[in-house]
């Protein structure tokens, strides 16, 4: 393979390309707006575009693309050629600034929530000058934010970019009680962790609910799933090493960090974490991440699934966000240091993320929320969808002791030892891994461990970023007016902890108890997307999010709008293809089956004059029995699915394709489950989940 530092970022016009392309004046001026986050003048854009597009020539392009995210989930692009005729009839190869800016995809076929409606049809894309241009296919893809005429939000990287914005502005603030003037932004990190399946593409096509749903409807449980444990960090099978292979290699070309690449928990999951970077790049790395996955497993005569719960009864796929907080000067504002009860900065921060995190239960929750995602949130294998956080108990024990005014030894650390002389000893990770936690600090980083593994990083740093900057303000608030700014760090860490410890939760967060503890608690339990979208346009929240210019009302109601639509939409589409399965494939497989076993039975009596068998009785009965719950509950779904169909309230759809439209698919899936176990295997139209998982 040709050599990892010469192909790392090869595809992307990337800092050191722009120095060497750009004129220096050019080259300073960008990257001055963009470390400033001002706007670039138009004659700037045209040097850069036209840089760009020889760059992008040269390396095979023929096409440009606005690449953005809307409210889909997924990256939209629309292809324009760079061919520009000429007065005399030729052509040439053109693009300029203008068109590097700003961009007019036809925004009426994206979800809006009907903040365009559609006699004003138009939206623009807009560079984002922060994230790099990259060539793809053939395409140069300039990363861009999505907007309506008006200025409305109508993607994911635009709430990012704002709430970036809000919280380094806030940070500052803090930063500059600390002594650190030098200090000119603050970012925020993340580190994804993707989660994912991998399956024989010609076994998938011979799924309905795989190829509509992105998950099974229906399946029963294989003799073997992952109670071995054998196959996380297992050996890693050659088919997929060769993915991973390609996939690391057009990944590093594209300039994504890809670094490790594991088995997970379940047969045939698997996991790419890549190293962190500044958020919106990492959220932009992260849908290309997504993308080419997808791509490269179907050239691998593969499937990737990116849904959250393919499988029932094998551990779904998730997205871990690490997140933090680092300034322009390369202060990582979560790292304990050596001595953390000395630390203030480190402790005010620490506060601060419980605060947010205590106050905000309900936006994290909403930033994970989505069809595909109920069906993991809860289940003993991902976070549970109550929110609290986890420390472990070396900073517990420090915050105790800023809360009861004492001193807390740091020097008390406990060494572990491997019981061999051979490794040497290490010391105790100061946060031993709580798999259980939604919300857990690893070292110098907060893990958010709800996320689905489809989804766009976006919303969960959204939430995040903006929940500390309103913490961060009313800091900054009482510090600036504060006589003696060291004591008053002292108080506000004390009282916060006070307040807020309700939300540190270093237990089983996969434990019963710990529900009813939760409850005790007053934190919240929302069980599905429904029950807690609404939370969204809280007055609070609302509030919150016009005060750091994130949403404004307008745009938060549109959100809550499109989550609760796309759930609605998500469960319709199962339903129906459920109902199609059901009628088209599974009922005449059990007739198949039951037909086979009447004749036999027949034959039987008519040969040797016996009557039939009871094991032939009692299946037959079953069988029987199955065909005609599944013909009645196919009806029951089909009538139910037309009557969501019919209510406008977006919330009371979504409400009853949840309470109701679910709740038969599921008894349907039980009966088809049972019905699976009973018929033949070479009568099952589909293939098993024992197929399906160990047949890569
Ligand atoms: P684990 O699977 O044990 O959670 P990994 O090493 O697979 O750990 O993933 C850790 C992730 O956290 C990586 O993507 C890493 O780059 C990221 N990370 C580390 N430090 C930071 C930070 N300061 N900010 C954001 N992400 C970070
Ligand atoms: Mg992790």
């Amino acid at each position: 393979m040709n050599n990892i530092e010469e192909i790392f970022g090869s595809n992307v016009f990337g800092d050191a390309v722009m120095k060497e392309r750009l004129p220096k004046e050019t080259y300073e001026l960008l990257r001055s707006a963009v470390m400033a986050g001002t706007s670039i003048d138009s004659k700037i854009a045209d040097t850069v575009a036209n840089a760009m597009k020889e760059w992008a020539i040269e390396k095979g392009a023929t096409h440009f693309t606005h690449w953005f995210q809307p409210m889909t989930g997924i990256t939209a692009e629309k292809h324009d050629s760079f061919i520009a005729p000429t007065k005399d009839g030729r052509i040439i190869m053109d693009f300029s600034g203008k068109e590097l800016i700003k961009g007019e995809p036809d925004a009426s076929s994206f979800p809006s929530g009907g903040l365009r409606a559609t006699f004003e049809a138009r939206g623009y894309t807009a560079w984002d000058p922060s994230s790099f241009a990259f060539v793809k296919d053939k395409t140069l893809c300039i990363p861009t934010a999505f907007c309506s005429y008006g200025g409305e939000a109508l993607d994911q990287k635009t709430p990012l970019l704002r709430s970036m914005e809000a919280i380094s502005k806030q940070a500052l603030r803090i930063v500059k009680f600390f002594g650190m003037d030098d200090v000119t932004t603050v970012r925020t990190t993340a580190g994804p962790e993707q989660e994912y399946f991998l399956i024989d593409k010609e076994l998938f096509a011979k799924r309905p609910d795989l190829m509509y749903c992105g998950r099974t409807l229906t399946g029963a449980v294989p003799p073997k799933g992952q109670e071995m444990n054998d196959h996380y960090f297992g050996v890693i099978k050659p088919r997929v090493a060769e993915f991973m292979k390609e996939l690391d290699n057009e990944l590093w070309k594209l300039g994504v960090f890809a670094k490790t690449e594991h088995n997970e928990a379940a047969p045939a999951q698997h996991e790419l974490a890549p190293i962190f970077t500044t958020t919106n790049i990492a959220a932009d790395h992260n849908q290309l991440t997504m993308e080419l996955m997808k791509k490269i497993a179907d050239k691998h005569g593969l499937v990737c699934l990116l849904h959250e719960k393919p499988f029932k009864g094998v551990n779904g796929s998730g997205k871990h966000n690490n997140w933090s907080l680092a300034t322009d000067t390369g202060i990582n504002m979560l790292k304990p240091g050596k001595n953390p009860s000395d630390n203030h900065l480190f402790l005010l921060c620490l506060a601060g993320v419980m605060k947010a995190v205590d106050e905000h239960q309900d936006l994290l929750r909403i930033s994970v929320a989505t069809a595909g995602n109920d069906h993991r949130l809860g289940g003993a294998e991902a976070p549970p969808a109550i929110i609290s956080m986890y420390l472990g108990e070396e900073l517990t024990e420090i915050l105790e002791a800023v809360e009861n005014g004492v001193h807390h030894d740091d020097r008390h650390k406990i060494n572990m030892t491997i019981g061999t002389e051979v490794i040497p000893t290490i010391r105790k990770d100061n946060t031993d891994r709580n798999r259980t936690s939604p919300f857990a600090f690893t070292g110098n980083k907060f893990e958010f461990r709800m996320l689905g593994s489809a989804s766009s990083i976006s919303d969960a740093n959204v939430m995040l970023n903006t929940m500390m900057a309103d913490v961060f303000k009313e800091f900054a608030d009482r510090l600036e007016k504060a006589d003696d700014v060291k004591s008053e760090i002292t108080k506000i860490i004390k009282e916060t902890v006070h307040n807020h410890k309700r939300i540190i939760f270093n237990g089983d967060g996969y434990s019963k108890e710990w529900q009813e503890e939760a409850k005790r608690r007053g934190l919240l339990n929302l069980g599905s997307t429904p029950s807690a979208i609404p939370y969204l346009c809280r007055k609070e929240n609302i509030d919150m999010f016009a005060r750091h210019g994130v949403f404004n009302e307008t745009e938060l109601k549109c959100r809550a709008d499109i989550a609760l639509e796309n759930y609605s939409k998500v469960v319709h589409i199962e339903a129906l293809t459920l109902i199609e399965m059901v009628k088209r494939d599974i009922m005449p497989a059990v007739s198949k089956a039951l037909r086979n076993l009447c004749e036999t039975a027949g034959v039987i009596n008519a040969t040797i004059g016996r009557k039939t068998s009871t094991a032939q009785k009692d299946i037959i009965e079953k069988l029987s029995d199955c065909y005609d719950s599944l013909y009645n509950l196919a009806t029951e779904l089909d009538t139910e699915v037309e009557k969501a169909q019919g209510i406008s309230d977006v919330l009371e759809q979504a409400k009853y394709y949840n309470d109701t439209v679910l709740v038969i698919m599921e008894k349907i899936r039980s009966i088809s489950d049972n019905a699976e176990t009973l018929v033949p295997r070479n009568t099952w139209p589909y293939p098993t989940y024992g197929d399906l998982l160990f047949k890569v």
